[in-house]
């Protein structure tokens, strides 16, 4: 038995190639441990999305690196978004590593251990515009253990919006095959999951570049509801001006489909959201939230908001606020604008906001989000609902279960069973910005 450790770094995306990586590496009999100090194999996934990421994965290998040196005998690798982008760079910067493997080529690491253990050093990142479905039908999932299972089903984005560097690390978009996503859920399910959420950066436009046939998201759902046991459904992202009236409509009829909706702004302007590239302005966006909201009762809508972007003036950075509260978003990410290198908005250094005002507004937006998420949370004080319990735990010498309803609000219940993977009905006795308290009907 060898003892492999991954530090996951960003998104639900990455968390999911741990996931897969950890399956392919126990053909090799790899087991995970949670300690790197115990570990022969360590590997860090990394993110690129801001840079104070990329800076803390160089830090958290720096440390391996100097055990490597001190004579352990271990190997290393560079994998993740970060290394996609800057491929045989790492080597030059971290010397010490084994092998860099890229988001597009995550199927090759099997190949990679034979050639690392011949002791060859290995930069795997080659983009390809191809899934690697069929080499996923051969490996295992070692799925972290809990109760939902987040599955790809496409890969990659084509939007190019002037921030974002996930068409650079992660490329264009590509469709996962159904067959493979609805073996995936169904062994998933078989395993104890009570929960799959289909993850992709853009899950609406699922299924657009299947060349011989008509089958999008909606059919996805459609297939996924049809598989037996009671268990939930959910998509995210949502791309606002790629959600179809069928869509909404199916998600209504299907059992099993949550009412929730992630789906990001970005800013309230909409001179902001052409400088962004994002396809639609603040009226189109209102449209689409105000049709879901009259559409789905209980649904809850969440987005992502971006502070400082450049050229962003008191003005517009206002007009987000207003949106906040205007559209009635029940939960926003919120980040400062950080500078990507390759993505267009980054060579508009001279428009750059200063760092202390940016700071500022991040600040602001966090306060508005806190405020409206309380707002939302009380709505539902006194309602009997639904949750899928998700852990089980003593808190100041209280045994509580937490849990989600359909439209993806926290809840805490004192109990003293663990019920963990249960449905259990609750009724709201309370709300706090982040969550809701119950009790057990
Ligand atoms: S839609 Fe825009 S923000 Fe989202 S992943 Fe694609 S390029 Fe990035």
């Amino acid at each position: 038995m060898k003892h492999v450790y991954i530090d996951t770094m960003g998104c639900q995306m990455n968390k999911s190639d741990t996931e897969r990586m950890l399956g392919m590496l126990s053909h090799f009999d790899y087991v995970e441990v949670k300690n790197p100090e115990e570990a022969d194999l360590l590997m860090i996934n990394t993110c690129s999305i801001r840079q104070l990421s990329e800076d803390k994965a160089f830090s958290a290998i720096g440390t391996w690196g100097k055990w490597k040196k001190e004579g352990k005998d271990i190997k290393i690798g560079f994998c993740g978004c970060v290394a996609q982008q800057k491929a045989e760079e790492i080597f030059k910067r971290a010397p010490y590593v084994d092998f860099v493997l890229g988001t597009h080529k995550i199927y090759s690491l099997p190949e990679i251990i034979k050639k690392i253990n011949a002791g060859e050093r290995v930069c795997e990142c080659t983009e390809t515009n191809a899934t690697e479905d069929n080499l996923a039908k051969e490996y295992n999932i070692e799925r972290v253990k809990g109760v939902n299972a987040w599955i790809p089903i496409t890969e990659g984005c084509n939007n190019f919006c002037t921030y974002c560097i996930v068409p650079y690390t992660r490329g264009r978009e590509r469709s996962r095959m159904p067959e493979i996503i609805i073996k995936e859920a169904q062994d998933a399910l078989n395993a104890g999951f009570k929960e799959i959420t289909l993850l992709g950066q853009n899950v609406d436009s699922y299924g657009k570049d299947f060349k011989d046939r008509n089958y999008r998201l909606a059919q996805l759902l459609r297939d996924l509801n049809a598989l037996e046991g009671k268990f939930r459904i959910r998509f995210v992202t949502s791309y606002p001006t790629d959600i179809t009236d069928e869509l909404i409509e199916t998600a209504i009829e299907l059992d099993k489909v949550c009412e929730y909706y992630h789906i990001p702004m970005q800013s309230g302007s909409s001179e902001v959201l052409k400088a962004m590239n994002r396809r639609y302005d603040r009226e189109t966006y209102a449209k689409i939230v105000q049709k879901i909201r009259k559409m789905v009762p209980d649904v809850t809508i969440t987005s992502d908001f971006i502070a400082g972007f450049p050229g962003e003036t008191e003005e517009q950075f206002e007009e987000t606020l207003t949106a906040i509260d205007e559209f009635e978003l029940d939960y926003s990410n919120v980040a400062a604008y950080s500078p990507r290198e390759k993505t267009v908005a980054a060579k508009w250094v001279d428009k750059y906001i200063p760092e202390d005002i940016k700071d500022k507004r991040f600040q602001r937006l966090n306060d508005k989000v806190k405020e409206n998420c309380l707002k939302s949370n009380k709505k539902y004080v006194g309602r009997e609902m639904e949750i899928l319990v998700e852990s089980f735990y003593n808190h100041k010498g209280k045994n509580i279960i937490t849990g989600k309803t359909r439209n993806n609000k926290t809840v805490h219940v004192p109990c003293d069973k663990d019920l963990t993977g249960e449905f259990v009905n609750v009724k709201i006795s309370g709300a706090k910005t982040w969550y809701l308290q119950g009790e057990l009907i």
